[in-house]
């Protein structure tokens, strides 16, 4: 699966993270951003996606 997340839209608030730590983590100043080493295929995927309160993360099978 292709993972990305629009930068524009992420308002940090985490969800993400949340739902799918394995996938997802924040930066430093709390933007979500994908966890170095994650398995682009990890079913989480889609669950951090759908948390996303501002829909930023997109997520396409390749
Ligand atoms: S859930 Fe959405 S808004 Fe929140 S950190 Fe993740 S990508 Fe950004």
């Amino acid at each position: 699966m292709r993972i990305s997340i629009d930068p524009h839209l992420c308002i940090g608030a985490g969800q993400c993270a949340l739902a799918a730590p394995r996938v997802f983590t924040q930066d430093d100043d709390g933007y979500g951003t994908l966890l170095p080493g994650h398995d682009p295929d990890d079913p989480m995927a889609r669950e951090g996606a759908r948390s996303c309160p501002v829909h930023a993360i997109t997520v396409t099978d390749s």
